[in-house]
């Protein structure tokens, strides 16, 4: 056994006794409150994972004999890890503007290297899978299967999908040197190997989708109308034609993809919903019959409100134009996000953070979205159902056992010193996530150096 004495302020309590019998990896948590991920919260629980899963979930008094003698992990507060379901893993430069040109038009090598650093801060403020709505994630999974950093697991959509003049168009430089990089075919480059594609007609979104699945992508992400980052488009227009949306559907359903739609005005929403659309990102103009028609297709809600509290708390931070058009419709969003969660929609937490590191739009401030999630009306028990057992359910055939502290669930947790339901806050602190377990192997924990877990297997 190897012993860690890990000791810090304000967590002098934790000694980590941690289990290096060859034969087995088996961890035991003894959690004096446990938060499932649904349902109430249960007191004084054991949680015993094995080989990345959950073993037993359950009585102390109960624990099976072949891990009775097992040293055990005392803590006050154990969750499931937290699920990002709306992430962009794109290497932004803290330097330069918070727009659509930072993200997708720099030196993939250097968007690379900073990912580095924002893959970290995300999985330390207790995010142990994101789901990744445009990015390089398929290519950071890779690495992290290496061994070589350490981050979340990604779900990644690869290139999110755009028309010409869409919400992935870049407006602000010549449309040449846009094709050149973000097309099918742009020359030069890894081919595909972009965070947006832009691509118009049937064939092009087919080929798209057919390319996202080769880099391995575990969703489809389409722009279905403007945006807010997106200049020069107007976010009451659909974009995408609907035969083009049926075919993006019906290519990402042959290879059990669920399609996730980056949708602002109502003409986006019923477009993205009548092709068969299965998540709705953003969703500000959501209104009665969308929201009956989202209901009655199983659609889930990822409402986003960080990236527009961010741009109206931080104008100085935005483009100015980018602060204008969010002005115009943060009000209405708010409402909309509001209504869905008193009819029941399903709802999932997602920040949508794209910023550069260290940005007041950077990784690792996604704890926030579950605090908006209670201003918006969910209870804290709701709201952290959202930011946990519904990420998964976003993934239709992909979604993997996660998100639950239940027996043969992904052995993802969060440890904290307070308790989250009592107030919600916590989670956007990542100081206060003590400990992080992902695949059952400790990640983060007070004195527990980044480079000392990456070195051990
Ligand atoms: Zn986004």
């Amino acid at each position: 056994m190897d012993e860690w004495e890990l000791v810090s302020p304000g967590h002098s309590s934790t000694t980590l006794t941690v289990a290096s019998d060859t034969s087995s990896d088996a961890t035991y948590i003894r959690a004096s409150t446990l938060i499932p991920g649904i349902g109430k919260p249960l007191t004084d629980q054991a949680v015993i994972s094995e080989h990345g899963k959950i073993v037993y979930v359950g009585s102390p008094s109960h624990v099976p004999s072949q891990y009775s003698n097992l040293s055990t992990i005392s803590v006050p507060v154990l969750m499931p890890g937290l699920w990002e379901c709306h992430s962009h893993f794109v290497g932004a430069s803290p330097l330069k503007p918070i727009n659509t040109e930072n993200m997708s038009m720099g030196n993939s090598a250097a968007a690379g290297a900073r990912a580095v650093r924002a893959l970290r801060d995300t999985l330390y403020a207790g995010y142990t899978s994101c789901i990744d709505l445009g990015g390089y994630a398929p290519e950071f999974q890779t690495v992290m299967d290496e061994g070589v950093i350490l981050g979340p697991n990604l779900y990644g959509a690869g290139a999110a999908l755009s028309q010409t003049a869409g919400h992935g168009d870049v407006f602000e430089i010549p449309l040449g040197s846009v094709w050149q990089k973000l097309t099918l075919n742009s020359p030069g480059t890894d081919v595909g190997m972009v965070p947006f594609v832009i691509v118009d007609g049937v064939e092009e979104v087919r080929k798209a989708v057919r390319v996202n699945l080769r880099r391995g992508a575990k969703v489809i992400k389409a722009f279905t109308s403007g945006g807010a980052t997106s200049l020069s488009d107007n976010p009451l227009h659909q974009q995408f034609t609907d035969a083009e949306l049926a075919a993006i559907v019906d290519e990402a359903t042959r290879f059990e993809l669920v399609c996730a739609a980056h949708a602002i005005g109502k003409r986006g929403i019923m477009a993205a919903i009548r092709a068969g659309f299965k998540v709705i990102e953003h969703g500000s103009y959501l209104d009665d019959e969308a929201i009956e028609a989202m209901k009655k297709n199983d659609v889930t809600l990822v409402a986003t409100m960080t990236p527009i509290e961010s741009i109206l708390n931080n104008r100085d931070a935005y483009p100015p134009a980018m602060y204008q058009k969010v002005l115009r419709f943060a009000h209405i969003h708010k409402e909309a996000y509001s209504k869905a969660i008193k009819a029941g929609v399903r709802c999932a937490t997602g920040s949508d953070l794209f910023g550069g590191s260290g940005t007041v739009l950077g990784a690792g401030l996604n704890g926030k979205e579950v605090m908006y999630a209670v201003k918006a009306g969910m209870t804290p028990l709701q709201a952290i159902e959202a930011a946990t057992a519904n990420g998964p359910m976003t993934l239709g055939p992909q979604a993997p056992k996660s998100g639950q502290v239940k027996e043969g669930y992904d052995a993802d947790f969060i440890a904290l010193d307070e308790n989250p339901l009592e107030n919600i806050e916590l989670l956007q602190h990542p100081q206060k996530i003590k400990s992080i377990w992902k695949g059952g192997k400790l990640v983060k924990a007070p004195g527990l150096d980044y480079w000392d877990v990456l070195a051990t297997k």
